[in-house]
């Protein structure tokens, strides 16, 4: 199993929180093999998180936003150390930028190497409640396939650069939709759909399944 690690900085709002938790209960069937744990929830395994206020307090607002790039650096000295072969996702209501693709703002942002991302709900809270879980549910699935190392590959038929390598298919979640207008129109040709990624992505998703459960053999041994 690969675990997917969530955490919810104190600006996540309630209702937010309960929309993470829906999405994350159809996490496991769009990526087979991996299991969520969502910090501060009963589990049955004891893990350690990091201590997201303590991280967000060295990465102070700017113009009303954090720096994506700079959290993502500090996050991952942390996870490293706690569980390398686990995907971290870190849930705040801050607006974000990116200071390492010189964005000056973003919905998230995910290491693919570093199997480490953040994500904002700042952009969507003018939004319709459906609309809001939408946009939670494709953020959440695009940034994971990120950290699953989707459409990574420049080479790969498909991939176009985009702010970043994504994937070009139509449906695929892994394309890019760097507005807030493109993301709710992606609503339409992805939700319905068998599966949210196109076979090419798919494919990468099983080659990360096995190179992580190579990693986890070695790390055993
Ligand atoms: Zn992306
Ligand atoms: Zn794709």
């Amino acid at each position: 199993m690969i675990p997917v690690y969530l955490l919810l900085a104190e600006s996540v709002l309630e209702e937010e929180r309960e929309m993470i938790l829906r999405a994350a209960r159809e996490l496991p069937a769009v990526f087979p093999g991996c299991e969520v744990r969502v910090a501060g929830q009963r589990s049955r395994v004891r893990y350690a998180v990091p201590d997201v206020e303590a991280v967000l307090e060295k990465v102070p607002m700017e113009d009303g936003k954090r720096d994506a790039s700079l959290l993502m650096r500090l996050l991952v000295a942390d996870t490293r150390r706690l569980d390398p072969a686990g995907i971290w996702l870190l849930f705040l209501g801050d607006d974000l930028r990116l200071s390492s693709l010189r964005l000056s703002w973003c919905f998230g942002a995910a290491s693919t190497g570093k199997r480490v991302s953040v994500q904002s709900f700042a952009r969507f809270r003018g939004l319709t409640e459906e609309e809001r879980f939408f946009c939670l549910r494709r953020t959440l699935r695009h940034e994971i396939g990120h950290m699953c190392g989707m459409a990574a590959d420049r080479n790969r038929a498909g991939v176009v650069e985009d702010h970043g390598p994504h994937c070009s298919r139509p449906g695929c979640s892994m394309r890019q939709t760097g507005t807030l207008e493109k993301l709710l129109a992606a609503r339409a040709q992805e939700e319905g759909r068998e599966d949210c990624f196109c076979p090419d992505c798919r494919a990468d998703y099983r080659r990360f399944v096995k190179k992580t459960e190579e990693m986890k053999k070695k790390g055993t041994e």
